[in-house]
């Protein structure tokens, strides 16, 4: 089943749809037959997202660290990271920015461990001439809030392995449509988002849907799966309602890679305050940023004023399993200072939005809050 409305001057050929993306992720996980016992291979800065599927198929979550200088895995520390336990690799593009991808890839096929590569930051940046998601075995995409292309709730995966690919074709016949509420949920959520914010709205429709999260009344981001066992959410489809968002969204994914590139390049020229400092992209790479990631000096502080001014700023990654802070983060099998990068990128990391309700005008009251900002 390709789907036809993923051809486009970026082509993705979906396999299956999925109701998140970590759900796509778990689909890849079976289909490599990963089991109890297990280690998979990730990096710390990442979202709760990818250890819930790792935990769910059974295997054990390992942290790798992030480039002193970056938001990406850390080639040296995935060497010191493997053992004969590894049966697969998580490469994640963070924010867009392509991971060191062929020295990443060379030390996996030393050891013949598969990589799957998560591009739920970005559908289009490419790495030397080549699309992210295409080095992998697999790769998978997310289509929530905070996505390149948002349809509600949603995860997809592509596969270039013809045993794996025949395996999680097999698997998906298993997997469910979500009950018909869950639909008019993520509907509901999904219009309320899209009328309420604007990047002037940031903070306060940001409290709303935490406060509603909480209470249960909105798909949030941290499920207590751990807490549960597998949640039956990871046998489930791709909701209609999303499925259909994304249909029509789809065609407008050049639109929006581009209004990234020219909202980014402003970005990249103006900001140059010293309380902040831009993040070097590896070589003959063309990031495509789903939010523009900066380093601040005073991160606590800065996020305070932007607050006060209604500048949209997000402060994630801000643990190194976001959200899970305290001892919650060892319910993902991470420890305090096993990824000592990924812990102070935390409290430098701040990001800026690049989706199309980034009008001129708020690009320059970002840059002058950020130039006017002093330490
Ligand atoms: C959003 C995200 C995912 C998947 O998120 P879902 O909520 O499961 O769709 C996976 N990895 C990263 C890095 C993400 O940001």
């Amino acid at each position: 089943m390709c789907i036809n409305h993923f051809q486009s001057q970026y082509t993705v050929n979906s396999l299956e749809f999925y109701f998140r993306g970590r759900v796509a992720l778990f689909a890849l996980l079976n289909g490599l037959n990963i089991e109890k016992e297990d280690e998979v291979a990730l990096q710390a800065f990442t979202c709760v997202a990818n250890p819930e599927a790792v935990k769910a198929s059974g295997a054990v979550p390992v942290y790798v660290d992030i480039e002193p200088d970056g938001v990406n895995m850390d080639y040296r520390d995935l060497e010191q990271k493997i053992t004969s336990k590894t049966r697969a690799i998580i490469l994640q593009h963070t924010f867009g920015i392509p991971a060191k991808t062929d020295t990443l890839l060379s030390i996996a096929a030393k050891k013949n461990i598969p990589v799957i590569e998560d591009c739920c930051h970005t559908l289009t940046s490419q790495y030397q001439k080549k699309k992210v998601g295409t080095f992998g075995v697999g790769c998978y995409y997310s289509f929530e809030w905070g996505k390149p292309l948002v349809a509600g709730i949603g995860g997809a995966l592509t596969v270039h392995d013809a045993l794996l690919e025949k395996k999680v074709k097999e698997q998906y016949a298993a997997y469910k449509t979500p009950r018909i509420g869950r639909d008019i949920r993520i509907f509901i959520q999904y219009f309320a988002h899209k009328l309420l914010y604007r990047p002037r709205l940031f903070w306060p429709v940001r409290s709303l849907f935490h406060m509603l999260g909480k209470l249960g009344a909105a798909e949030s981001n941290y499920h207590p799966i751990i807490a549960e066992g597998i949640a039956s959410d990871f046998s489930l489809r791709m909701s209609l309602f999303s499925r259909n968002r994304l249909k029509k969204k789809y065609p407008l994914l050049q639109t929006i890679t581009e209004h990234s590139k020219s909202v980014c390049s402003r970005y990249a020229s103006e900001i140059n305050s010293p309380a902040v400092s831009h993040i070097s992209i590896p070589e003959k790479s063309v990031p495509v940023y789903c939010r523009y990631p900066l380093l601040a000096q005073n991160k606590k502080e800065l996020l305070k004023q932007a607050k006060k001014q209604n500048i949209e700023i997000a402060e994630w990654y801000a643990t190194p399993i976001h959200p899970l802070k305290g001892e919650e983060l060892t319910l993902v099998n991470y420890r305090d200072g096993i990824c000592p990068n990924a812990e102070k990128r935390c409290g430098q990391i701040i990001t800026l939005p690049t989706h199309t309700k980034v009008r001129t005008a708020d690009i320059d009251r970002t840059v002058e809050f950020l130039n006017g900002f002093s330490i």
